[in-house]
C-alpha cells in the first residue's frame, strides 16, 4: 500500500516525537503538583497532537474537547464563534492550556481564549505545534510551541486536505 498523492516531508515523526518530550518538559515544570490543569485539545485537528503531548506529562491533567467551525474570509475578529461542541465540565479556578495543531492568522486561538476566559479559570495558556507565525493577524501568545512553521499548506499527524492525510505520522506539504 502507498498514499496516492505526493507529499513531501517537512517534520518526521522523529522530529515530533523528540520535540513534543520537550514541550511535556517545559509544561511539568510550569506547574505545581497542586495545580488543577486542563487540556482542552481543539477538534478536530488537535487530536494527534494531544494524544501524544498528554502521555508525556507525567502529573495529573482533565482532558476536553472542543470543536468549532471553519469561518468565512473576513479579517477582523466578529467575537463570536461557532461552537459545534463545548468543553463538558467547569473549569472556574482551574489552569487551562488550549491545544491546536497549527496557529495561523491567530484567530481560531483567540476566539477560543476570550471563550474560555469568560468560564473564570485561573490561568489560560496555548499550546501548538506548528506556528506559522509571519501570518498572525490577531494578538495572541503561543507559550508553548513545536516549530515555526513556512507559510505553505501543510498535512499530516492530525491535521488534514480535505479531510484525508489525518493519519500521516509525519508532516509534510503536499
Ligand atoms: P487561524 O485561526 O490561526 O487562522 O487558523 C488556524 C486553523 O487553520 C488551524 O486550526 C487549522 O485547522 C487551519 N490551518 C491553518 N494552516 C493550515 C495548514 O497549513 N494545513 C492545515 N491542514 N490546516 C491549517
Ligand atoms: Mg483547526
Amino acid at each position: 500500500m502507498e498514499y496516492k498523492s505526493d507529499i513531501t516531508q517537512l517534520y518526521s515523526a522523529d522530529n515530533i516525537k523528540n520535540r513534543i518530550k520537550e514541550i511535556s518538559s517545559e509544561i511539568e515544570n510550569e506547574y505545581k503538583t497542586n495545580d488543577e490543569l486542563v487540556i482542552v485539545c481543539l477538534l478536530k485537528g488537535g487530536f494527534t497532537f494531544t494524544a501524544d503531548l498528554i502521555r508525556e506529562l507525567f502529573m495529573d491533567v482533565r482532558v476536553e474537547f472542543m470543536c468549532v467551525s471553519s469561518y468565512g474570509n473576513e479579517l477582523k475578529s466578529s467575537g463570536v464563534i461557532n461552537i459545534k461542541q463545548d468543553i463538558s465540565s467547569d473549569i472556574s479556578g482551574k489552569n487551562i492550556i488550549i491545544i491546536d495543531d497549527i496557529v495561523d492568522t491567530g484567530r481560531t486561538l483567540f476566539e477560543i481564549r476570550n471563550y474560555l476566559s469568560k468560564k473564570n479559570p485561573n490561568s489560560i495558556k496555548t499550546c501548538c505545534l506548528l506556528d506559522k507565525k509571519e501570518k498572525r493577524e490577531f494578538d495572541i501568545n503561543i507559550d508553548y510551541y513545536g516549530f515555526v512553521c513556512p507559510d505553505v499548506f501543510v498535512v499530516g499527524y492530525g491535521m488534514d486536505a480535505s479531510g484525508m492525510y489525518r493519519n500521516l505520522p509525519y508532516i509534510g506539504k503536499i
